[in-house]
């Protein structure tokens, strides 16, 4: 009976495999063209200063619709970018597109773009932002460059070199989700990076959870230390904002300014301030 039971078992966890296996298939063979057949947007989400409350800027997020599967979040294609090797072209779409809204825009706008980890390993990166750059005007200063901790794993000595390269570029880098990868501080000191960008994880668990806080309180000192700005990602309610502020982040991301963004509506939030300032 156990016996029985078992195979049943293992059938049932074959088929469940077979399956998993061929949804990813298609899901590769789909994203392989969703950039030819346009199904890729931006979307942008404000950053504001925390001391004024004004814009500074924008994230641009990656969002695919595609034609029967609808909305596909990034945490579930981009890791599958990554593994087919499609990320590199995905990721210069993204480049490229950022750019160009960020040229749109007036100084002291700026555009942030996330660089997942097999993009920095490729030794063209640079290139690819400096082209960008190029063709759309931009300088450097106004971009900026998201990668998260995990591209110091399985290093082979290269990715501080890229990023260097990048920097020299006048391109600014953040360490985004910061606290939740495997933060060996080593490479903070490498002075590479401009911004650390704190999870939203710990910002909404502040009010509750006191250990948060003072993971918090830790990482905007070490910051300061290494002359970083402080982003606080995740802020949703007035008491995150009024938090985050009082424990010293410069610059506050989050539902409570604003959600992610379509460029059309990103556009009339930096005319408007334009506008305010005028008046003001
Ligand atoms: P991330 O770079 O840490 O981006 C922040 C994520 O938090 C975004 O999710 C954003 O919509 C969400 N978020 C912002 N404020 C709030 C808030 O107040 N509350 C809550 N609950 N969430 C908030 P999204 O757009 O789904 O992106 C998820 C992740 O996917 C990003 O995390 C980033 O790692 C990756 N990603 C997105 N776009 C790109 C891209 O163009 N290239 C690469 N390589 N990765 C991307
Ligand atoms: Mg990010
Ligand atoms: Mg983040
Ligand atoms: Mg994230």
């Amino acid at each position: 009976q156990a016996k029985d039971a078992g195979r049943g078992c293992a059938r049932y966890f074959s088929s469940e495999l077979q399956s998993e296996q061929e949804d990813r298939v298609r899901l590769e063979s789909d994203l392989r063209s969703a950039i030819a057949s346009k199904q890729f947007h931006l979307v942008f989400q404000p950053l504001v200063n925390a001391k004024t409350q004004k814009l500074i800027g924008f994230e641009a997020l990656i969002r695919w619709n595609h034609p029967q599967r609808g909305f596909v979040p990034p945490n579930v294609f981009i890791p599958v970018a990554e593994e087919s090797g499609l990320m590199p072209t995905i990721g210069a779409w993204v480049i490229d597109e950022a750019c160009r809204a960020a040229a749109s825009w007036p100084e002291p706008i700026t555009v942030a773009l996330n660089i997942s980890p097999k993009q920095i390993v490729l030794p063209n990166l640079p290139n690819v932002v400096s082209e960008a750059l190029a063709r759309h005007k931009l300088p450097g200063n106004r971009l900026e460059l998201e990668v998260t901790e995990g591209v110091f794993l399985g290093d082979n000595g290269s990715t501080l070199d890229v990023l260097k390269r990048l920097r020299a570029l006048g391109v600014g880098i953040a360490l985004d989700d910061f606290g939740t990868g495997y933060s060996s501080i080593g490479y903070l000191n490498k002075a590479v990076f401009h911004k650390l960008k704190i999870d939203g994880s710990f910002v909404r668990e502040a009010g509750t959870r006191p250990e948060n806080v003072a993971i918090i309180q830790s990482i905007v000192q070490l910051a300061k230390s290494f002359r970083m700005s402080v982003t606080a990602e995740g802020v949703e309610t007035a008491e995150d904002f009024e938090r985050m502020r009082e424990l010293g982040c410069d610059i506050i991301q989050g539902y409570l300014f604003g959600k992610p963004l379509s460029y059309d509506r990103a556009n009339q939030m930096v005319v408007g301030l334009g506008a305010r300032r005028m008046a003001g």
